[in-house]
């Protein structure tokens, strides 16, 4: 069954590090008419045990491998409607949750997302990993999910309940490979926060966190008071240059790529900041983005 994908294809560009990287097999999900071939393709590799690995926006993963020994699949099903008179948003996993942000102000009148523009990466990537920005959260206007659950492949509903919606995660992360989502309705009537903030994103993403090969914050902060940039600056690691691999000068926890870095490097560099933390802080870096190595 995988002898009819693409093979040996190369994936480098989806992943914002951009490191070399290709896929043994390679399938893209265009739209709701490809549904039965994808939950084929999935359930096949479930019970035969071969990994798979699916692209939103690529902006939360790092790939640590040369070839992906799997199936590889982006993901681009698009879409997305807003009913007024309900509020309720309904969106395609593929969607770019910034865009829609967007939208919904200019041609909607509608601002509860407002934080969200800028905020890189699809509607899937966000649901997955409770995405947040200055206290507005993914959960917070959630209301239900329609997933392909691929253990027994099917089409599924979660309602938020099901969700176990935590900071930076969720059931899907909790449980990877098991979910596919398809599309998410939002409701946005009433404006429900983490925290207040009148912090102006548009100008902090802007001019305050840096641009180029990232993935954002690559580490989840041990705590409010102790940011990972902190830590990392106060063990002498912002700004430094392992290859092409360095911290950046702007925001310590915003591990870079010149675009010349290979995953090796990167690894290199994330191992001395956990160790260099550990041991002067007695504190361990979780990464936020997730690492996809080769045995997992
Ligand atoms: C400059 C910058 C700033 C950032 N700022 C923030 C911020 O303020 N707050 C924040 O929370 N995050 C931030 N991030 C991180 C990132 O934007 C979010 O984590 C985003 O939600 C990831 O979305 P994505 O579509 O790129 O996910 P991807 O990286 O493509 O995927 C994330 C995970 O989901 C899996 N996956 C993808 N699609 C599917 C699917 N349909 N079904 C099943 N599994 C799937 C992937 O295998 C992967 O494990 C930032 C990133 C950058 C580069």
């Amino acid at each position: 069954m995988l002898d009819k994908l693409r093979q040996h294809v190369d994936i480098s560009e989806f992943s914002n590090f951009r490191t070399p990287s290709m896929a043994r097999y390679f399938f893209e999900f265009q739209d709701i008419s490809e549904l039965w071939q994808l939950q084929e393709i999935l359930h096949y590799c479930y019970i035969k045990e071969i990994p798979y690995l699916i692209i939103g926006g690529g902006t939360n993963m790092l790939f640590a491998f040369d070839e992906y020994p799997g199936v590889v699949i982006i993901n681009r099903y698009k879409g997305w409607s807003y009913d007024d008179a309900t509020s309720l948003l309904e969106a395609s996993s593929a969607e770019n949750i910034s865009d829609i942000a967007t939208i919904l102000e200019r041609e909607d009148d509608q601002y509860l997302w407002h934080r969200f523009i800028g905020l890189p990466g699809t509607i899937w990537g966000a649901v997955y990993g409770n995405a947040g920005c200055f206290g507005l959260e993914t959960e917070n206007n959630f209301v239900s999910a329609e997933v392909i659950y691929i253990p027994a492949r099917e089409t599924r509903i979660l309602q938020k309940q099901d969700m176990d919606f935590s900071y930076r995660s969720s059931l899907l992360k909790e449980h990877p490979g098991e979910y596919f989502l398809l599309r998410v309705t939002f409701d946005l009537s009433q404006k429900i926060e983490k925290y207040a903030s009148d912090i102006d994103n548009i100008y902090f993403r802007e001019h305050k966190q840096p641009k180029g090969n990232t993935c954002g914050s690559f580490f989840k902060n041990p705590s409010r008071e102790q940011s990972a940039g902190y830590l990392i600056e106060q063990v002498w690691l912002k700004g430094v240059k392992l290859w092409g691999a360095f911290f950046s000068e702007k925001h310590a926890n915003f591990l870079m790529s010149d675009g010349s870095a290979t995953y090796e490097d990167l690894l290199q560099l994330i191992e001395e900041a956990q160790h260099r933390v550990q041991e002067t802080f007695s504190v361990s870096l979780v990464p936020e983005v997730r690492i996809i190595s080769f045995p997992h």
